[in-house]
């Protein structure tokens, strides 16, 4: 089976006057993450950084105002969708508890029949399409050898944790840990505007609780605290944007499905 090739990539669309949304239209929406870029005055910050299927740091040099100016890429966990291009920056930051992915992350294929049945079910049962022959439909390269993609190590060169702020210089993000999805994920909560970074704590899809180094519990818990932020728009890790309102309704539905609503 041969697939198309598409040069261009990702995707952008800007979200606000410092915001962008990177995706990958051309992998599957299980593995199809959001990446956020939000511009600041001494410092970029990158919101995780896909697949790594194709070269992403040329695309955000693009999108910023003064490539020079330093990028700082936050990896808000360590699944395969969210860190597959980290290595292209030079400062790498996550959570002390994932530290050891991402320095030597885990084989993975882009070849759906390589992915155990246990994962692919646990996909299935939570809602999602059933996958793909390969988990992309395009290629982004005529080359491209679909067999020998790989993650690359990246070092965090930095640990961030709960209630750390990542300072833009005119713009501050507070760091949420939310365990449950994964044990270190993280969020990012930028107060003054009422905007949070769910990542894979909250987006508007099927969310993933019971897989390896998930837990129910702590996603009990990381959601009864994201109720109480007064936020106006969370950009997620996955899917579209989305309010509070529907924020709530995410949140009650998965409270009321493990049973502590
Ligand atoms: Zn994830
Ligand atoms: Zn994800």
């Amino acid at each position: 089976m041969t697939l198309p090739v598409e040069a261009s990539w990702y995707h952008t669309a800007r979200l606000d006057d410092r915001t962008w949304l990177i995706t990958e239209p051309h992998v599957h929406p299980i593995f199809s993450a959001n990446m956020h870029l939000v511009l600041g005055r001494d410092a970029d910050l990158l919101i995780d950084t896909g697949m790594g299927i194709a070269p992403l740091r040329p695309m955000v040099d693009g999108l910023r105002d003064d490539p020079d100016k330093p990028v700082i890429c936050l990896s808000s966990h360590t699944h395969v969708d969210h860190i597959g291009a980290a290595h292209e920056f030079e400062t790498r930051l996550v959570h002390p508890s994932e530290t050891d992915e991402l320095a030597k992350p885990s084989p993975y294929s882009l070849v759906s029949a390589d992915i155990s049945d246990a994962l692919a079910n646990l996909f299935l049962d939570a809602g999602y399409e059933p996958l793909w022959e390969y988990l992309v439909n395009a290629v982004p390269t005529t080359n491209y050898d679909l067999d020998s993609y790989a993650i690359q190590p990246a070092p965090a060169t930095g640990l961030v944790d709960d209630g750390d702020v990542i300072d833009l210089g005119d713009w501050q993000g507070e760091v949420l840990h939310l365990p449950g999805h994964s044990p270190g994920q993280l969020g990012l909560w930028h107060a003054e505007s009422g905007t949070l970074f769910g990542a894979d704590a909250i987006y508007d899809g099927p969310l993933i609780f019971s897989g390896p180094g998930m837990s129910v519990a702590e996603y009990t818990t990381s959601l009864k605290r994201l109720r109480d932020l007064p936020v106006n728009v969370v950009h997620g890790g996955h899917d579209p944007a989305f309010d509070r309102a529907r924020m709530l309704t995410i949140i009650d539905s998965y409270l009321a499905q493990w049973g502590s609503a």
